[in-house]
C-alpha cells in the first residue's frame, strides 16, 4: 500500500472564527473589567429583589425577568468566549487558566442568583397561575411556569448554593480532567503519533489492516488510561447518584427528562420501540459484510466504506460550503441566507489542530452575539454532512435567538437536533437525486443507513449502557474496568446480534465517549431528534413548499413553549405512541431500497 499523506489540503485550514464579538483576545483586559461590572449588578439585583419574588407584582416581575435576561446575555458572552477558545487548543495554558477562572467566577455569580428560582418556585400556587396568566409577561410565561415544574425537587437555598460551589472542584474538575486526558492522548500508529481524533478517522479506512491497527491503537490508549478513566466514570456517577438522592428523583435519567420536558412514559417507549426493531441494525450489517466479502465482520469493520467508486471521495471546503447552501437554499432561501453568514462572517472554526477538541458543535452563545459553529474538517463525505448538521443547528439558535431571546432559544434535547438532522438529510436527499451511478447510489444509500443507526440505534444502545452503568453504580458501589466493559459489551452485542463479531478489546469503548460525563442521559435525545425529523421530512414530501413556513416557524418557536405544543404545529403528535414505529419504518424503508440496490449492482455477492 503507498502511503498517503497524513491529511489533505482541503482549503478549510485557515478557516478560523472571529471571536472578536466578544473580546480582543484572551488577555483582553474588558475580560476583567467586565467581571466586576456584571458582579456589581448581580449584587444590585439580589439587593433589590431577594425576599420579594414571591410577591412581585407583574409590573415587577417583569422588569426582574428582564434584568435577569441581560445580566444572563453579559454572563453568557464571556464564558462563551473562554469556551469556544479552549475547544480550538485544550493545551494553551493561558486558554486552560481563563477557562477556569471563568468556571470560578460563573459559578460565584449562580450563587447569588440562586434565590430567584427558589423564591419564585415559592410563590402560592394561584398567585404564579394569575401571574403567568398575564399578558404583559407572555414573553417570560413559559420559561416562569417551566421552572415551577422543579418545585419538587428543589432544595433550601443554602444547600443549592453548596451544590452550585462545589461542583467546580467536584464534576465540573473531573469532566475537565477527562477533556485534557483525551485531548493529550497520543497514539501510536505505524510510528507516529496521532490523536485520538485522527486515529478514530481510520476506521474509516477502506483498507482493512489499516482499521485493524488504528482499532488496536486505540484500545491500547485506552488501556494504558484504564485507572484514570474508570476512576473518572465512578466519581460523576457516584456524584450524580448524591445529587439525586438528596433531590429525590425516582431514576437516574428523571432529572434529564424533566429537564427536556420529555414525559418518563414517552422516553420509555421511545427505547422500546427502537430496541425491539434492533434486528434493522443486523440486516444492514449482514448485507455489508456480503459486499465487503468477508467471513465475518469485526467491530473494526463497522465504518468499512462499501468497495465502490464512491468510497474515496474527497471535497474540499469550498466544495463541501455549495453544495449545503445550495441544498438549503431549494428548501427555504431565508434559512440558506443565514447560513451563508456564517461562511462570510467568519462563524466558522473548520481546520484539524494537533490539540483542538474532536468533534463538532454549534454554540448558540447569546443573543447579543450569534452562534457559531466547530468542525474538525478534513473532507470526507460525512464531514459535509456534519457541516450541514451544525449549520442546522446554527440556523435554530439564529431564528429561535431572534424571535425569543435568552430564555426562548435554548431548546430541550429532544427537539434540539430537529433543524441539524433536517439539514442533513437535506443535503443527502438533493446529492442523492443528482446521482445517476447505482454502484454510487448505493454507497450514498449505505452511508446513510449508517448515519441514522448512529444516531437512533447507537444512542439507544448506549442509553442502555448508561441505565446500566448508573443502576450498577448505585446498587453495586465503585465499579472496576471489567465490570464496566462487561455492562458496555451487553448493551453493544444486543444491537448487533450476531452481525457483527465485538472482540473482547472493544470492550474499552465506552471510556472516551464525553456525552456520558458532560451531560448524563444526553443520548437519547438524538434518537428522538432523528425519528422526528424522519417523521417531518415525510410530512415536507407530502405537503411541499407549504410545509417550509410552518417549519420555519417551529424553529423560531425555539424553548417558548412545551415541545408537544409546538410540533402540534406541523400536525405532529409526540404523545402518540405509533409515532416512534412510523419513524422505524421509514428507517426500514432506506435498509430495504439498499438491499434491493445492492442486488441489481452486485447479483453475485449479494443473496
Ligand atoms: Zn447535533
Amino acid at each position: 500500500m503507498v502511503d498517503m499523506p497524513l491529511e489533505r489540503t482541503t482549503g478549510a485550514e485557515n478557516v478560523i472564527w472571529d471571536l472578536s464579538i466578544f473580546y480582543n483576545g484572551v488577555d483582553d483586559p474588558a475580560i476583567e473589567t467586565d467581571m466586576k461590572s456584571i458582579s456589581d449588578q448581580i449584587d444590585n439585583f439580589a439587593a433589590t429583589y431577594k425576599g420579594r419574588v414571591a410577591s412581585l407584582s407583574v409590573d415587577e416581575l417583569l422588569t426582574a425577568v428582564q434584568s435577569l435576561e441581560a445580566i444572563y446575555d453579559r454572563v453568557g458572552r464571556i464564558g462563551n468566549f473562554a469556551s469556544l477558545l479552549y475547544s480550538t487548543d485544550a493545551a494553551n495554558p493561558q486558554y486552560g487558566a481563563l477557562i477556569q477562572k471563568v468556571t470560578e467566577y460563573d459559578s460565584a455569580q449562580e450563587q447569588k442568583l440562586v434565590f430567584f428560582d427558589l423564591e419564585w418556585n415559592n410563590a402560592d400556587d394561584a398567585l404564579a397561575a394569575k401571574l403567568v396568566a398575564d399578558p404583559k409577561l407572555a414573553a417570560y410565561s413559559h420559561m416562569l411556569s417551566a421552572t415551577r415544574r422543579y418545585k419538587p425537587y428543589q432544595l433550601s437555598e443554602i444547600e443549592e448554593q453548596l451544590l452550585v460551589e462545589k461542583s467546580v472542584t467536584g464534576s465540573s474538575a473531573w469532566t475537565r480532567f477527562f477533556t485534557q486526558l483525551i485531548a493529550a492522548i497520543r497514539l501510536d500508529f505505524d510510528g507516529q503519533k496521532l490523536t485520538m481524533t485522527q486515529v478514530l478517522t481510520k476506521l474509516h479506512d477502506a483498507d482493512r489492516e489499516t482499521r485493524r491497527k488504528a482499532a488496536e491503537s486505540i484500545t491500547a490508549g485506552l488501556k494504558d488510561k484504564a485507572m484514570e478513566l474508570t476512576y473518572i466514570f465512578n466519581v460523576l456517577a457516584a456524584d450524580k447518584a448524591s445529587d439525586d438522592k438528596r433531590r429525590k428523583y425516582p431514576t437516574w435519567v428523571s432529572s434529564r427528562n424533566l429537564a427536556n420536558k420529555a414525559p418518563d412514559e414517552v422516553v420509555e417507549s421511545l427505547i422500546k420501540a427502537v430496541t425491539s426493531n434492533y434486528d434493522i441494525v443486523a440486516q444492514h450489517y449482514n448485507l455489508k459484510r456480503q459486499l465487503l466479502g468477508l467471513d465475518e465482520l469485526t467491530d473494526y469493520d463497522r465504518y468499512a466504506p462499501i468497495p465502490v467508486k464512491e468510497s474515496d471521495a474527497f471535497y474540499t471546503w469550498e466544495e463541501a460550503k455549495d453544495i449545503v447552501l445550495t441544498a438549503f437554499s431549494a428548501f427555504s432561501p431565508r434559512i440558506a441566507e443565514i447560513s451563508r453568514r456564517f461562511f462570510d462572517e467568519n462563524w466558522i472554526h473548520a481546520p484539524v489542530l494537533p490539540n483542538k477538541r474532536g468533534g463538532a458543535f454549534c454554540a448558540f452563545t447569546v443573543p447579543s452575539a450569534h452562534p457559531y459553529v466547530f468542525v474538525n474538517f478534513e473532507g470526507k463525505a460525512r464531514d459535509v454532512q456534519t457541516l450541514a448538521h451544525e449549520l442546522g443547528h446554527g440556523v435554530h439558535a439564529y431564528l429561535a435567538s431572534e424571535a425569543h431571546g435568552l430564555f426562548g432559544m435554548h431548546t430541550p434535547l429532544t427537539t434540539a437536533e430537529m433543524a441539524s438532522t433536517f439539514g442533513e438529510m437535506l443535503v443527502f436527499t438533493d446529492l442523492m437525486n443528482k446521482e445517476t451511478d447505482p454502484e454510487v447510489r448505493l454507497a450514498m444509500l449505505a452511508h446513510k443507513v449508517e448515519d441514522t443507526f448512529a444516531t437512533v440505534f447507537r444512542q439507544i444502545s448506549m442509553n442502555r449502557f448508561e441505565d446500566g452503568l448508573h443502576t450498577a453504580r448505585r446498587t453495586e458501589g465503585e465499579l472496576n474496568t471489567d465490570r464496566i466493559n462487561e455492562i458496555w459489551m451487553n448493551s453493544q452485542k444486543a444491537m448487533f446480534g450476531d452481525s457483527v463479531n465485538l472482540s473482547e478489546n472493544y470492550g474499552r469503548w465506552w471510556s472516551y465517549v464525553p456525552h456520558f460525563l458532560h451531560t448524563p442521559g444526553y443520548v437519547y435525545a438524538y434518537s428522538f431528534g432523528e425519528l422526528l425529523v424522519l417523521a417531518l421530512f415525510n410530512i415536507y414530501r407530502e405537503r411541499g413548499a407549504a410545509f417550509v413556513p410552518q417549519f420555519e416557524d417551529v424553529l423560531s418557536a425555539g424553548n417558548s413553549d412545551w415541545p408537544e405544543k409546538i410540533l402540534a404545529k406541523v400536525g405532529v403528535d409526540l404523545t402518540d405512541l405509533n409515532f416512534w414505529n412510523e419513524g422505524l419504518a421509514a428507517i426500514q424503508d432506506l435498509v430495504n431500497q439498499e438491499l434491493e440496490l445492492a442486488k441489481q449492482v452486485y447479483p453475485d455477492k449479494v443473496k
